[in-house]
């Protein structure tokens, strides 16, 4: 029998504290999905759709057959800049200065959309492997394409599956965006990593993936590349962590045979969340090291369904409130 009580688990690394609470539930099984309207959706005014290539700015890079031309269909995955971007390649005379206690900086970095797909209304558990991993391979090439600009300390990919979770465009898609700053909660978990390191001399991060292969309770997948499980502390119900067994902190160096598995991994865990979870909207978050040599880190690719709402609670305090335990989120998703 599990302990049904409240229960407050920390994540070290993260440095954040998680309140697993079930009995603000039902059994996980109750967990049924918020439910969508069916939202109109069409291929004919899809700026992402093949034949409306005009309608965006010219394509960063596309996978496509040799002698097809840019910006025109033909193409499997297409990297674009946003046409409406966070942050822009050019210094457009922002207000930028470092004065406290206002500091502030121009606006500088880039911001891609990769097309995951020319097939408009196809998601991802929808996909064939290949097609998966032709658009991690895109995101291999624009993570490193993009490292090279000189203002850059830090990169974020992500997706946002369906409305509920921030998509405002239907067409399967991901975002790149990379910036001038490294974001605190990046920064303190490499430095707690790397003290980490420094205190034990092993890699916090392999340490945990031995813990999690050994306890087996929140693991859901294990070959040669990968390991997926659900957090010991997770934020959210069935919030699964695809991470690397080998030690590497950049998606960037990630090898084609661990895209491959990698790709395999995510459509395993994605289709059994549609199957099971009643097709949730999701995040994709592709998460690593800041770009300034990171000894102790893993890069992984969290996929995080959206079943609950982040409230009042999670902005005031930075903790969670997860009402499935994560033995459970894997119990589930595992079978
Ligand atoms: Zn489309
Ligand atoms: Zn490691």
């Amino acid at each position: 029998m599990e302990a049904n009580g409240p229960e407050l688990r920390r994540d070290r690394l993260a440095g954040r504290w998680v309140i697993v609470a079930p009995e603000r539930l039902g059994r996980p099984i109750d967990f049924h999905p918020v439910v969508h309207a069916a939202r109109p959706s069409s291929s004919r005014t899809c700026p992402l759709c093949p034949g409306h290539e005009k309608h965006t700015p010219p394509e960063s890079f596309a996978l496509r057959p040799r002698r097809s031309a840019p910006d025109g269909p033909g193409w499997r995955v297409r990297a674009i800049p946003n046409k409406f971007p966070a942050l822009g390649r050019e210094d457009r005379g922002a207000m930028g200065h470092a004065g406290l206690p206002f500091p502030s900086l121009p606006g500088i970095g880039a911001h891609e959309v990769v097309v995951d797909t020319p097939e408009h209304g196809r998601e991802w558990a929808d996909l064939p492997l290949g097609q998966v991993r032709a658009v991690l391979e895109v995101y291999r090439h624009r993570m490193a394409a993009l490292g090279q600009a000189v203002p850059v300390r830090f990169i974020q990919l992500f997706k946002n599956k369906g409305r509920e979770a921030g998509a405002s465009l239907s067409h399967s898609h991901s975002q790149i965006i990379a910036m001038p700053v490294v974001p605190d909660d990046a920064a303190r978990e490499a430095a707690r990593a790397k003290r980490e390191m420094v205190r034990t001399g092993r890699c916090p991060y392999c340490l945990m993936i031995e813990e999690e292969k050994k306890a087996g309770s929140r693991l859901i997948a294990l070959d040669r590349h990968f390991a997926a499980f659900v957090p010991f502390a997770a934020r959210f119900p069935y919030e699964t962590r695809i991470v690397p067994l080998r030690h590497a902190a950049e998606f960037r160096t990630a090898s084609d045979e661990e895209l491959a598995a990698l790709a395999g991994t995510a459509l395993k865990v994605l289709t059994r969340m549609k199957e099971r979870l009643g097709d949730p909207p999701y995040n994709i978050v592709l998460r690593q090291a800041p770009l300034v040599r990171s000894a102790a880190f893993h890069w992984s690719l969290d996929i995080l369904p959206v079943l609950t709402h982040i409230a009042g609670f999670e902005l005031g305090t930075g903790m969670f409130i997860n009402p499935v335990r994560p033995e459970a989120s894997a119990r589930e998703l595992r079978r």
